[in-house]
């Protein structure tokens, strides 16, 4: 194999790329496009899509698809080949610049929440020029937007798009009131770090919950697990270091910026993270790198988890979201300057963002409600289901000086105004110590830990786009126009710190205290179920905020919150029958037979000696058939609740039918089971245990 840096984005329709294989005139008509969103006309785009072909020929792809997000979570696609007959009976290989911009996947079954009549089921995908083509297998893959014939957005793309342009319109608006007339665009940048579980496929495969839900829905706690913390970033397997490496190898050639990787704390939990990038770019290379981790395990011989809690009691997986907004200049404005006068503008950003997470906290919450991640939030190694934020001791004390105009202890012990003091530099020591923040300041950036591991980073990278923007626009409102910029900046900012200071909590965020002073004392939303918060984005407010910044209509709202409770109450339905299945058909007939065991063992030791009491015989086949009848009753009352669920018209009434009663009969059922695992021979369990699935991988 060749070094890195010469096959690094050998599969990306790079800059590198364009540039050798267009003219001087198309590609400086494309980069306007790509960097100013100027409209392409069609020329230019038919002389990028012949480019694009003959690369692509060359690199081996035969076909070409336009790539896209729909609601499901994953990415779509649809494969065209470029052959066209020629007239001597031949084919020539065509792909013209219609083609490019636009696509009609017939996609009559992906999600819309009503937007799409079947009628007009076609929907359509448009080229989106600022995240590069790149080729998977055979095909060339073009990253598009997908929308309904009347405009409406039926993918996460769309959205985020909407929202990047928001947040850009709104800071502009902020850095020329700071005299800055340079900066033509402001975007947000994107880390994500990605975590997952490695098992083996023999083992996966015997597991009818991990084929069909992702997670286990049953299994016994093992007698180790991550009690001893011995795996975080302990020594790499050699068969997970050989799929780290060919993971590494396959998303450097799609030129994702693969960085750092290693054990989690877990066992066999890992985690992948990529040097940061442009949000919407982050968004596909992470879409990408979730659809590659599985593809390169399989080869392995493993399977790549990527639900957010594949085993009860063990740490579950999450997706940091590490989220910086920077100007073309490459100032990243979260980031304290070196003057005075940069440092009132950082604390300004600062302080839209602190506002942003209070007044959306709802909205923040529902960008990562799944039924999966349900599970993980408030268990006791993720963020809270409440959302707060972490700024360190030094931005805080900065804030409590502004807020009271008191002395900021520094040295000097000088008053802190604003366009005045230097502020300190902060550290990433001071600023990263707290791990168990949901919303955390490190230094120049925010690490919103919330995620589940699945989770697209679309869907909170719009809310948090969308409300920093809203920030930001009642900033500017307020200062354009104003005599005195520093005085009405100094006043707006001490504002926002009195205002909102509930939402900062620099302690520790899985203590149950802070729950009940959240909750109580600071009145914070706790919304600990996609039931109990999806409802809330219809809520006025939100409503009003997303649509007046364009981000979404009132349509693609209403069909969000149809789909993500649909895809919440189809999660949880597919989860119990499944646990009725393997109950019913698997686990008591298992039990069942080694009961039989047992008391044909009694049965002829006392038949031998009738002397002989059989205690032990005795009492573990009056609790395992105690444990029979139990897993018979709970799998049929879980199925009665399914069928009662089929009378249930409205989503939010079944999702909250799904919640109290759905759910709660699950894990009576699983608690039956569990106990029956833990007494029967293992010769006779169906599945492999939590033992062997954590610590399978050698
Ligand atoms: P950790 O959180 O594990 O200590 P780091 O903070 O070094 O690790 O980085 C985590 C992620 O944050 C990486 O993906 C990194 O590229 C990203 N990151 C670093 N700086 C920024 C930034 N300014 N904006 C967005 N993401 C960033
Ligand atoms: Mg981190």
């Amino acid at each position: 194999m060749s070094k890195v840096p010469e096959f690094f984005g050998s599969l990306v329709f790079d800059d590198r790329v364009m540039k050798a294989n267009l003219s001087a005139k198309v590609y400086a008509s494309l980069k306007k496009t790509i960097d100013e969103g100027a409209k392409l006309d069609l020329s230019v785009a038919n002389t990028v899509a012949d480019a694009m072909k003959d690369w692509a020929i060359a690199n081996g792809a035969t076909h070409y698809t336009h790539w896209f997000q729909p609601l499901t979570g994953i990415t779509a696609e649809k494969h065209d080949s470029f052959i066209t007959p020629s007239p001597d009976g031949g084919v020539i290989m065509e792909f013209s610049g219609k083609e490019l911009i636009k696509g009609e996947p017939d996609a009559s079954s992906f999600p819309s929440g009503g937007l799409r009549a079947t009628f007009e089921a076609r929907g359509y995908t448009a080229w989106d020029p600022t995240s590069y083509a790149f080729i998977k297998g055979k095909t060339l893959c073009i990253p598009t937007a997908f929308c309904s014939y009347g405009g409406e957005a039926l993918d996460k793309k769309t959205p985020l798009l909407r929202s990047m342009q928001a947040l850009n319109k709104q800071a502009l608006r902020i850095l020329r009131l700071f005299g800055n007339d340079t900066v033509k665009c402001v975007r947000t940048s994107v880390g994500p770090e990605q975590e997952y579980f490695l098992i083996t496929r023999e083992m996966y495969d015997q597991r009818p919950d991990l084929r069909f839900t992702g997670r286990t829905l049953f299994g016994a706690k093992p007698p180790k697990g991550q009690e001893m913390d011995d795996h975080y970033f302990g020594v790499i397997k050699p068969r997970v270091a050989a799929f780290m490496e060919e993971l590494n190898d396959e998303l450097w050639k799609l030129g994702i910026l693969a960085k750092t990787e290693h054990n989690e704390v877990a066992p066999a939990q890992h985690e992948l993270a990529p040097i940061y990038t442009t949000t919407n770019i982050a968004t596909d290379h992470n879409q990408l790198t979730m659809e590659i981790m599985q593809k390169v395990a399989s080869k392995h011989g493993l399977v790549c988890l990527l639900h957010e809690k594949p085993f009860a009691g063990v740490n579950g997986s999450g997706k940091h979201n590490n989220w910086s907004i920077a100007t073309d200049t490459g100032v990243n404005l979260l980031s304290p300057g070196e003057t005075p006068y940069e440092n009132a503008q950082f604390l300004l950003f600062l302080c839209a963002v602190i506002k942003a997470v209070d007044d959306y906290q709802d909205l923040l919450r529902i960008s990562v409600a799944t039924a999966g991640n349900d599970h993980r939030l408030g268990a006791n190694e993720a963020p809270p289901a409440v959302v707060s934020m972490f700024l360190g001791d030094e931005l805080n004390a900065v804030l409590e000086a502004i807020e009271n105009d008191t002395p900021y202890c520094d040295a000097e012990k000088t008053q802190m105004k604003l366009g005045v003091n230097v502020l300190p530099k902060f550290n990433r020591d001071t600023t990263d110590r707290n791990r168990t923040s949901p919303f955390a300041f490190t230094g120049n950036k925010f690490e919103f830990r919330m995620l589940g591991s699945s989770n697209s980073i679309a869907c909170a990278n719009i809310m948090l786009n969308s409300a920093v923007a809203e920030s930001l626009k009642i900033y500017a409102d307020r200062l354009e126009g104003v005599d005195d910029f520093e005085t009405a900046l100094h006043e707006m900012i001490r504002k926002t710190i009195k205002d909102h200071k509930r939402i900062i909590f620099n302690g520790n965020g899985y203590d149950d205290a802070w729950i009940k002073e959240a909750t109580e004392e600071r009145g914070l939303l706790n919304y600990r179920t996609t039931a109990d918060c999806m409802p809330h984005l219809l809520d006025k407010k939100n409503v009003d905020m997303l649509t007046s910044h364009k981000v979404f209509t009132v349509a693609e709202l209403n069909s969000r919150y149809e789909i993500m409770l649909e895809n919440y109450c189809k999660t949880v339905v597919i989860e119990a029958n499944t646990m009725v299945d393997m109950a019913k058909t698997q686990i008591a007939p298992a039990v069942e037979a080694f009961t039989l065991e047992v008391a044909k063992t009694a049965a002829a030791k006392k038949a031998l000696d009738p002397s002989i009491a059989c205690g032990y015989e005795s009492n573990l086949v009056k609790r395992l058939s105690a444990l029979i009848d139990m897993i018979a009753i709970k799998a049929d009352e879980l199925n009665t609740s399914l069928t009662e669920l089929t009378a249930v018209d409205d989503i939010g009434e079944e999702a909250n039918a799904i919640r109290d009663i759905v759910l709660t009969k699950m894990s009576e059922l699983r608690i039956a089971c569990d106990e029956a695992e833990t007494l029967t021979a293992k010769k006779y369990w169906p599945y492999p245990s939590y033992a062997d699935l954590l610590f399978g991988v050698k």
